[in-house]
């Protein structure tokens, strides 16, 4: 689906800004050719002016003038005296110009009017024109004057061939840009999107695992349920029955707890679930849950140590106050407890920590317990994530630290986890003093 997605957004993202850039291109060549096509006639207003102040002083008209005015083979110059066509252009000028002169000559309605920015005057007539035929395109000029009473007309034809040419190359060479932008576009578009999207498929892999999860943590207690229920049928006695209840009575504990977790967990991330802040003196806070704790620990023979700063009660009250909501930290702190008292073996030892740090508050569960390598440091506050399936109890279902990872960030803190110097783990959580 991902991977349809990616290509779909990769093709749009590449054709719209390949459209772009064919706009682009195509405006800087419009341009360029206007420039290209402005130098070119330039030139030839120099050369068709020349030719024509040339021709008023008959002392300069030679076969070697004649040449030299035409310039390049493509040109084209015919003189005429009197109507009669000068022996100049037979002689000079090759037959494929020749024929080129009298086409001209024949179809005059083909030429388009160039305005110039030359005068005009009674004696010398100019006329400026672009002609356009299978053999290419000419820029014209036509010229007639008088000179001791002779009529002398002149027809110069300029070759824009060379112009075609050079525009013909620049457009394969921007039609080629194009081709290797295009190529250059649906690659930077394919790492962009793939880029973009990546959050979403990460996010909707975590879906999948936390469904497949649930389900199957789900499924176990039903099996128990299932197994028991039908004893129950097919052998209803007493002594039985009263096992198979409290058996049934666990799973459903077991199962009520997950689906809070489960709950919990989607109503912290659908913002739904409402912390009431309060100002907390996180010092009772922290007694509160050692109070309960204690006993447990006794049990288990844990050594569980409370390690809050010893102010008198008003004052600890003012000094260890901290904007937030008391019961999910305590639910948060509990969590740190709860695994602290799981995965620390009798003899070993729990402490409880409060301390102030640069505009924050500090609480740390410290035990002396397994402690959690490197690898897992990170892995252990995803959902589900239990660092050794094996040595898992059956009450734990790897959703504790996200809970409690999703209550710090929703108070502006953060949980970490680190070694107990000479073994164990220290899960630290940091509030801002300031959070109100
Ligand atoms: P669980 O319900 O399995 O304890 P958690 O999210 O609370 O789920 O913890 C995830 C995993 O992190 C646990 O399965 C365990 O492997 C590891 N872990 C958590 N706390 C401790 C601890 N104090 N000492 C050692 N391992 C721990």
């Amino acid at each position: 689906m991902f991977q349809q997605a990616r290509r779909k957004l990769s093709a749009i993202c590449c054709l719209t800004m390949a459209g772009i850039v064919l706009i682009i291109l195509l405006c800087c060549l419009h341009i360029s050719e206007k420039n290209m096509y402005g130098q070119e006639k330039a030139l030839f207003f120099l050369q068709a002016n020349a030719i024509s102040s040339d021709l008023q002083d008959s002392e300069n008209i030679s076969i070697e003038w004649y040449l030299r005015s035409i310039g390049n083979a493509q040109n084209a110059l015919s003189l005429e005296i009197d109507g009669i066509p000068s022996t100049l252009t037979s002689v000079a000028l090759p037959q494929e110009q020749q024929e080129l002169l009298q086409r001209l000559k024949d179809a005059p309605g083909q030429i388009i009017h160039i305005p110039s920015a030359g005068t005009d005057s009674v004696k010398l007539e100019k006329d400026f024109g672009e002609y356009k035929e299978r053999n290419g395109r000419f820029l014209v000029m036509h010229t007639r004057f008088f000179v001791q009473e002779h009529e002398i007309s002149a027809t110069y034809l300029y070759s824009l061939g060379r112009f075609q040419q050079d525009v013909r190359r620049q457009r394969i060479c921007f039609f080629a840009i194009w081709l290797i932008s295009i190529l250059a576009l649906y690659l930077f578009s394919y790492a962009f999107t793939s880029h973009v999207l990546k959050p979403l498929i990460q996010n909707d892999e975590k879906q999948k695992h936390f469904i497949a999860f649930a389900s199957h943590e789900l499924r176990s207690p039903l099996a128990v349920f299932k197994t028991g229920l039908s004893l129950l049928k097919n052998s209803p006695a007493a002594d039985a029955s009263g096992r198979i209840f409290s058996l049934l009575d666990k799973e459903m504990s077991r199962m009520e707890r997950l689906i809070q977790d489960l709950l919990c967990l989607v109503k912290m991330e659908q913002a739904d679930l409402h912390f009431q802040f309060q100002p907390v003196c996180l010092t009772d806070l922290l007694q509160s849950v050692y109070e309960k704790y204690a006993p447990l620990a006794a049990e288990k023979q844990i050594c569980l140590r409370c390690c809050i700063p010893t102010l008198p009660p008003l004052q600890a009250k003012e000094d260890t106050a901290c904007a937030c909501d008391p019961q999910r930290m305590e639910q948060a702190v509990t969590i740190l407890l709860d695994n602290a008292l799981s995965y620390t073996p009798a003899g070993q030892e729990i402490a409880l920590h409060l301390f102030g740090q640069r505009g924050k508050w500090c609480i740390q569960v410290m035990d002396t317990g397994i402690g959690i390598p490197d690898g897992e440091k990170k892995k252990i506050f995803d959902r589900f994530y239990r660092a050794d399936p094996s040595r898992s109890q059956k009450e734990h279902f790897g959703l504790g630290l996200s809970i409690a990872k999703e209550i710090c960030a929703a108070h502006g803190g953060k949980i970490s986890v680190s070694d107990t110097a000479g073994g164990g783990s220290t899960f630290t959580i940091c509030l801002p003093k300031g959070t109100d």
